[in-house]
């Protein structure tokens, strides 16, 4: 089976969520354990970052598979000592390609990933690298995780950059996004300083998640480490969030580290069943399409109501595009009108199937 495409997450499994220290991250679903630049090692930060202004949360070894994800190989992101002493004997670190020589070195079992590549972890979960910026431009990337039913974004300590829509596009929303938020002024020897923030401000995580379609910013990666005058955070940090997400309507969650975030059941919203339902109307469309249309009729998925056909997608992205164009010509309605038929039920909720008028070659015009 190819890597991209690989199963998605499994619907129905309740998936914790917990805030490690600075940007560590723990899902855990289903029996497995997700760490996300776990940090537990403060020596090598010193120097930098500075001592911690309280303890980092300790890391336990538990029963059971646990696998982690790397963003980029800071020292606050990547503790390879932690790893190997939490990691099961069949726990995986996944990381971008670019940076796998660096972590087996590190003695970790080690898979690296393109970008964009879902992954499937275990049983349920499901990973894909996305693009990120690093500040003084090392390797870095971001992570969306897809664990049961629900999709969480990881920020790692990335800056502002262009590809905040095109991860929108792709993955639509998000339960949650876990962006770094301190906008640090950092000043290292052989970088000259550019007094420019090295992570997301407050005002830029809030305007990324809500780009991202965040139902919930999560804010990380601020407040633990502050180390004048080479490590430097935006003042009022947390005030500046608070501002922020009024303004542009966006959920704050300021959880301190080692608080579970939420734990969420598997989703059973009305937009699920909404979703179930419109699912069903277009397997029904396309196969009403296939039924009714010319024999040679090359892909019944992407047929086009005008007749002319269109190519099979076969690339993953155009697969996602060709459905979005299928939903937005599709005429489903709420209520019934004379002639339409009752395609699904559910939550309330009924969708129907119109009389639709298709046109094709073979024939010019025929109703259902
Ligand atoms: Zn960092």
């Amino acid at each position: 089976m190819d890597r991209c495409d690989a199963p998605r997450g499994r619907v129905g499994t309740p998936v914790r969520i917990r805030r490690l220290s600075w940007a560590g991250t723990e899902i855990t679903t289903g029996g497995q354990r997700l760490l996300i630049d776990a940090l537990n090692t403060a020596a090598p930060l010193g120097g930098f970052l500075g001592l911690p202004r309280w303890p980092l949360v300790e890391i336990e070894e538990i029963p059971g598979r646990t696998d982690a994800l790397v963003t980029h190989i800071h020292p606050d992101h990547f503790d390879p000592d932690t790893l190997r002493r939490v990691l099961s004997d069949d726990g995986v670190v996944h990381c971008h390609q670019p940076i796998v020589p660096i972590l087996r070195a590190a003695g970790l079992l080690t898979h690296g990933v393109e970008l964009w590549c879902p992954l499937a972890i275990g049983d349920g979960t499901e990973v894909t690298a996305v693009p990120a910026v690093d500040w003084r431009g090392d390797d870095q990337v971001s992570w969306v995780v897809r664990a049961g039913d629900r999709q969480v974004f990881h920020g790692g300590d990335t800056i502002w950059h262009g590809s905040w829509w095109a991860i929108a596009k792709r993955f639509r929303r998000f339960d949650c996004a876990f962006l770094p938020v301190n906008g640090v002024i950092a000043v290292l020897p052989n970088f000259a300083p550019s007094g420019l923030p090295a992570t997301l401000t407050p005002h830029q995580a809030v305007i990324a998640a809500r780009l991202l379609h965040a139902d919930t910013l999560c804010p990380i990666h601020y407040g633990q480490f502050n180390n004048p005058p080479v490590y430097v955070e935006q003042p009022n940090v947390e005030g500046e969030l608070r501002t922020a997400a009024a303004r542009e309507g966006v959920h704050l969650s300021l959880i301190p580290d080692g608080a579970t975030f939420l734990t969420l059941s598997p989703r059973k919203s009305k937009i699920s069943c909404r979703r179930v339902l419109l699912l069903r109307l277009r397997t029904a469309m396309a196969s009403r399409r296939h039924h009714d249309g010319p024999a040679d009729h090359p892909c019944p998925g992407t047929a086009r109501l005008d007749g002319r056909a269109a190519s099979r997608p076969h690339h993953r992205h155009d697969r996602v595009r060709a459905g979005r164009q299928a939903d937005a010509r599709l005429p489903y309605r709420a209520g019934p009108s004379r002639g339409d038929s009752l395609i699904g039920a559910g939550c309330g909720q009924r969708l129907w199937l119109p009389l639709v008028r298709v046109r094709t070659p073979n024939q010019p015009q025929y109703t259902r």
